[in-house]
């Protein structure tokens, strides 16, 4: 199978760093990581305050300090061994290459075919006939792929889209036997 992995909130744990800096910054305490969107944050911040912060982690000596998420690297190693994996992120050419550097640094990078910047992730989906995507945002999921939120209770999530919680989870999602527990 060819998967596709999002980068930003779905390798790195930018949730965490996010309710770290927004509470250090602007003594705001967001518990739940799935709260922790643009559409969560804009109203409570606004737009220059959101723009700040996605720009203040993206820097090689924030980024890659920002662990996985827990079972990710386990996951990914997993994952890779039977399918052919790309990176699809929103990134600009000129971001990925932080991407491929925080890769470098967990060890990642030897896992992935190839990586992608592209603003049409369902597109660039299709193009490499990839059969699953695994994304934290769910607008441009198409049926066939994974929405990942951390820690989000599986009562919350619409039935429309396939959601996982936690990495650990994600080979159960391989070959369309999407978890149903
Ligand atoms: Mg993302």
């Amino acid at each position: 199978m060819n998967i596709g992995i999002d980068f930003d909130g779905t390798i790195p744990n930018t949730q965490k760093w996010r309710q770290q800096y927004l509470l250090k910054k602007h003594s705001i305490l967001v518990m739940e990581a799935y709260r922790l969107t643009k559409e969560e944050l804009v109203p409570k911040i606004g737009k220059k305050a959101y723009a700040e912060m996605v720009t203040a982690y993206d820097r090689s000596s924030v980024l890659c300090n920002i662990p996985p998420h827990p079972g990710a690297v386990d996951a990914i190693q997993e994952l890779a061994k039977d399918n052919r994996l790309y990176l699809i992120t929103a990134r600009t050419p000129d971001e990925i290459g932080r991407a491929a550097e925080y890769l470098e640094t967990f060890d990642l990078r030897k896992h992935f075919t190839e990586l992608h910047s592209t603003l049409d992730k369902p597109a660039t989906c299709a193009a490499l006939r990839v059969d699953t995507l695994i994304d934290d945002r769910r607008t441009h999921l198409r049926k066939q792929d994974v929405c990942f939120v951390p820690h989000m209770p599986d009562e919350l999530f619409a039935d429309d889209v396939s959601h996982m919680n936690a990495w650990e989870h994600a080979p159960k999602y391989v070959g369309g036997k999407h978890a149903t527990d």
